[in-house]
């Protein structure tokens, strides 16, 4: 498993249901002998029939699934285990991201279930947690994301296997963000006050991109990002990685 203590930013792209072979060729073109720093950490998360070729491709980054099977192996037509994606040269897992919970009933014992899965895999599981508009509105956002974290959390996670991905659920897709006092203030309540849960990585995610990617990964608790959409732009980003 990476040690990802010993990276100061952390970088992931999640592509979610887009790609080709054909794009993901054009891709890693315009990566053209692209260097990251040796404590930046970049992934990139493709869908999983296209991990393979990906694999080929990445270095520098590392390979990253967008979710994996409760199960390991067994009668569960359509799943991925974990230790396929082993197989596959997958050393990162994003875990209960929003559209996972939302779409597909992920729950947060799934959840769970799946980080274990992955630690036992030696793959290091991105747990995403976030709040509806709605919950930030009535003023419910710590004590979401504390249950979300202490519910999804597993007797092996800990600060050198999982990192966290704060992703405020209204800010995914939309162009909007929090200012960069919530997030620092988030940040800082899930790095200091969770009780058996602190100095984790944590990552901010909903629509960063280029222009705004600077200004959050210079928060002091803020170690890095999670991008959705302006990751299929290779060039956008390289530069959120070189941010
Ligand atoms: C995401 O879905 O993880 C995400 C951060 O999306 P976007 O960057 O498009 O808001």
């Amino acid at each position: 498993m990476l040690e990802i203590n010993k990276f100061n930013k952390i970088i992931a792209a999640n592509w979610k249901l887009h790609g080709t072979s054909l794009f993901i060729d054009e891709y890693f073109k315009k990566f053209n002998n692209i260097s990251l720093d040796s404590n930046v950490c970049g992934i990139i998360c493709p869908p999983s029939i296209y991990l393979n070729l990906c694999s080929s491709k990445i270095d520098p980054f590392y390979l990253g699934s967008q979710d994996c099977s409760n199960f390991e192996k067994g009668a569960y037509t359509g799943e991925i285990g974990a230790s396929m994606l082993k197989d596959s040269n997958v050393q990162f897992c994003l875990v209960g991201h929003s559209e996972t919970r939302q779409l597909f009933g992920v729950s947060d014992n799934d959840i769970k279930i799946k980080s274990k899965n992955l630690i036992n895999n030696n793959i290091n599981p991105i747990l995403c947690i976030g709040e509806t508009f709605d919950q930030k509105e009535n003023k419910l956002t710590k004590e979401i994301l504390y249950n979300q974290v202490t519910n999804c959390m597993t007797s092996d996670s800990s600060n050198e296997t999982t990192i966290i991905a704060y992703e405020p659920i209204w800010a995914i897709g939309s162009g909007l963000t929090p200012t960069l006092d919530e997030i620092e203030g988030i940040h800082a309540f899930l790095k200091n006050e969770i009780t058996n849960y602190t100095n984790y990585k944590i990552l901010y995610g909903g629509s960063v991109k280029s222009n705004n990617a600077k200004d959050i990964l210079s928060l002091k608790s803020v170690d890095g990002v999670l991008v959705g959409g302006a990751s299929l732009d290779p060039l956008e980003f390289i530069n959120i990685a070189k941010a």
